[in-house]
């Protein structure tokens, strides 16, 4: 055994071996895990400081499994809270690999078949979205950072800059990155307004022309709309044809939050449901939801790559070393300086089951999705307020907030399932999400037969 920071090749294997086992075994356990243990004390001796001398990778191994093991199981095949992907064992690979090899990666130029390699695929992205030869984007850590990065373009490019008049639109169901962005983007509470919503929780277009009419008479300068592709409580998408064509009128920048619902754009049927998607002047995506990747990666694409450089290059003497002329330099896009190699971790997946394998599994919720809206609205006892577009399905008890509580308690508590809540019509509501990779129509049946067994 060597005692350095550096591993001889016969512990360097031994180790991986462990690991994988590991990784192994939890996989396979998937399937059957309890769905839930985030409710474990956790142990005291996960606080140690680290020792002065070298430990054992085995009792570190165990160590991490058995904190792994408190948690919500967000990979198992029984995880519909929030938005879940379960987490696709090729991506896990994927950043496995790029991290061994550690590229420089927030430049192009030290290491640039990796910098094309990722922009290969935010230029098939733009594609799928029908965005133009000019368009391009940026990895990220989720739809949050994406968001402030597309914000402060909007900003750059419609405002010139700051600017206490400068105004954006989202609607009360936006995920609330939006406003948190403004916030550290400097702008005030008033800069962000809330459009009303329709009975269906979506964006209101004539409310929205009005306010903005109301608001420019009033000498604000509304530069950005925002609509959502799949809000995050209940799944809904705004009528993103019309709030495209409002802003392209008012000369505001269009942002669409597809954050969860954006890679349904990949289906037929999600183009449809996604109309108008195409006009946006950017879109975040999260492929650590939609496209199934374990957390950590976000992506933007804009529609003209120029502004959000413009919005963001910025140089120092120490890099003077490198070209700054051939593919497009990931530090000059966003935040972030030095990174992660993020885009093999869509790269991957993508090469080696290939698109169609996304498109299926895709329709696959949409399906799994439609049944279990059908299978509870034909339950006893239940209320289903509504119609979902893609693949969130919300109910409630008729008892009331209490009684829904409870239910949800109930389902919960079997820890065969593991679900979330929400409001709806400012009345506490369960939320179904059909998303994970790992669950197929078995799974769905089981939570159904727990819901019904729970009323
Ligand atoms: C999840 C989500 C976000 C935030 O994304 P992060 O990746 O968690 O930063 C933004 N918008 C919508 C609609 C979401 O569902």
């Amino acid at each position: 055994m060597s005692r350095g920071m550096e591993p001889d090749g016969q512990t360097r294997r031994a180790w991986t071996a462990a690991a994988t086992a590991f990784v192994e075994d939890f996989v396979a356990g998937l399937a059957d895990a309890p769905a839930s243990g985030h409710d474990a004390p956790v142990p005291a001796g996960l606080l140690a400081p680290p020792p002065d001398g070298p430990g054992e990778f085995g009792d570190l191994l165990a160590r991490f499994g058995d904190a792994a093991s408190r948690a919500i199981e967000c990979a198992g095949p029984r995880y519909f809270a929030y938005f879940p992907a379960g987490g696709l064992y090729s991506s896990v690979l994927a950043e496995f690999l790029s991290q061994a090899v550690n590229r420089y990666t927030g430049m192009a130029a030290p290491a640039p078949a990796f910098a094309a390699l990722e922009h290969s695929v935010v230029r098939w992205l733009c594609d799928v979205f029908e965005l133009p030869a000019g368009a391009g984007g940026l990895f990220t850590s989720g739809a949050s950072i994406a968001t402030l990065a597309a914000l402060h373009a909007a900003r750059e490019d419609r405002l010139g800059g700051p600017d206490p008049r400068g105004t954006l639109y989202v609607t009360e169901q936006a995920h609330y990155c939006v406003a948190k962005a403004a916030r550290i983007a400097g702008l005030t509470a008033g800069q962000v307004r809330t459009v009303p919503v329709d009975a269906a929780l979506r964006l209101d277009v004539d409310a929205a022309a009005a306010l903005i009419a109301r608001d420019r008479a009033a000498g604000r300068r509304p530069f950005l709309l925002v609509g959502t592709a799949g809000t995050t409580s209940t799944g809904t998408v705004d009528p993103l044809a019309d709030a495209g064509e409002l802003a392209r009128r008012e000369d505001m920048w269009f942002h669409v939050d597809g954050a969860y619902g954006g890679a349904f754009q990949l289906t037929a049927r999600g183009r449809e449901v996604l109309t108008g998607i195409t006009g946006a002047d950017s879109i975040t995506l999260d492929p650590h939801k939609s496209m199934f990747l374990p957390f950590g990666t976000g992506v933007l694409l804009v529609r003209d790559q120029a502004l959000l450089r413009a919005a963001h290059a910025a140089t120092g003497d120490f890099l003077q070393d490198f070209e700054r002329d051939g593919w497009p330099d990931p530090a000059d896009l966003g935040p972030e300086l030095t990174r992660g190699y993020r885009g093999l971790r869509l790269w991957l997946p993508l090469h080696l089951h290939g698109v169609d394998a996304f498109r299926r599994a895709l329709d696959e919720k949409l399906d799994l999705a439609a049944h279990a809206h059908q299978a509870l609205t034909a339950a006893e006892g239940l209320a289903v307020p509504l119609t979902p577009d893609l693949t969130v399905t919300v109910f409630r008890s008729p008892a009331g907030d209490a009684a829904t509580e409870r239910l949800l308690s109930r389902i919960n508590g079997t820890r065969r399932a593991y679900l979330s809540s929400t409001r709806v019509d400012g009345r506490h509501t369960i939320r179904l999400c059909v998303l994970s990779v790992r669950t197929h129509k078995a799974h769905v049946d089981e939570v159904l037969e727990i819901i019904r067994h729970a009323v």
